[in-house]
């Protein structure tokens, strides 16, 4: 059942981050309360004060700059940026993982800050727009600093973050020209299991880059750069014969978990699946040799 609380609705950032200063373990950011509610119906956490990020004006909503890079308010919610339109036209598979969060239900009043700032590991946006260096705004009262997003997460359910600051803004560079890029997940429960991103650029029929984000299956979300740095440089043939060999190396390092989602090895054995599948797609978008 869920105690009693007050709501506090700040109208700046900057108040908002008072309230949370003030009221130190007391008070608590509310956003869609799709993680928080939930977990304070059932007794797990308790706050005597909710502070209501969704009505300070401009935390909401998508821009992009004339270079191309997506900006993303902290309280936006997975629904508008499933159906934004230049989200899904610039980029379209942050479009369609979102379209594929939770129900719709939840995505109508959940938001991307709330998602990463829960960091539940069984999540899917922090895997993706990792693969796009992104980083993430974050501000309190008198101060502001910006992030790559990888270092956000710390733990399951851990963030760097001070209880006073709040995540303002997910800031997306674009991929560079002649990349490609998808994300697989995989799932029984109600949560995804296993989650995979993947973006190549290509060069003259050649992998100039690769990139590869693992979610789910560990702690945290992460970049798997030594996975990456054995595709880099390959042909689509010789890269294809490397896919193994990576698909490997990224299991190892996504310090797989047996838990209720399935045991170590079988994530571990389904990063390797999911890699080989994103990395085929994500080549074959990317304008290169790979293309059907
Ligand atoms: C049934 C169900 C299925 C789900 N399936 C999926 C799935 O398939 N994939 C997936 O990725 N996720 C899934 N989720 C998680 C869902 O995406 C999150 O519940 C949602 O994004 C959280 O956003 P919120 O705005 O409701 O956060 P809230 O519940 O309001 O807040 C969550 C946490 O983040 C903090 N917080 C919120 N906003 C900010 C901010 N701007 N700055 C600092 N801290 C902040 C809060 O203090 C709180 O600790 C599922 C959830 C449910 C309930």
């Amino acid at each position: 059942m869920l105690g009693e609380f007050d709501l506090v609705e700040p109208t700046s950032v900057a108040e908002a981050s008072e309230v949370l200063a003030r009221h130190g373990d007391a008070a608590r950011i509310y956003a869609g309360g799709t993680e928080l509610i939930l977990a304070m119906k059932e007794g797990l956490i308790r706050y005597d004060y909710l502070v209501n990020v969704k009505t300070i004006p401009g935390l909401a909503g998508v821009r992009v700059n004339d270079d191309g890079t997506l900006r993303i308010g902290g309280a936006t919610s997975h629904r508008a940026l499933e159906r934004d339109p230049l989200v899904r036209e610039r980029f379209p598979v942050i479009a369609r993982m979102e379209s594929d969060v939770a129900n719709v239900r939840v995505r109508e009043v959940g938001t991307l800050g709330g998602n990463l700032c829960f960091a539940e590991p069984h999540a899917d946006p922090g895997t993706l727009l990792m693969l796009f260096d992104a980083t993430v705004r974050i501000e309190r009262k008198g101060g502001a600093r910006t992030i790559p997003l990888e270092q956000l997460f710390v733990g399951p359910f851990e963030t760097c973050l001070e209880p006073d600051e709040v995540l303002t803004e997910i800031v997306v560079p674009p991929l560079p020209v002649h990349s490609g890029s998808a994300y697989l997940k995989f799932g029984f429960l109600e949560r995804p299991s296993v989650g995979v991103g993947v973006a190549v650029t290509t060069d003259d029929g050649r992998v100039r880059e690769a990139r590869i984000a693992v979610g789910c299956v560990g702690p945290v979300p992460r970049r798997m750069r030594e996975a990456e740095a054995a595709l880099a440089g390959q042909t689509a043939a010789e890269s294809r014969n490397t896919l193994a060999e990576a698909g490997r190396i990224a299991a190892r390092a996504s310090d797989a978990i047996t838990d209720l989602h399935g045991s170590a090895d079988y994530k571990e054995h389904l990063v390797g699946v999911l890699l080989r599948r994103a990395f085929e797609q994500a080549l074959a978008s990317s304008d290169g040799s790979g293309a059907p």
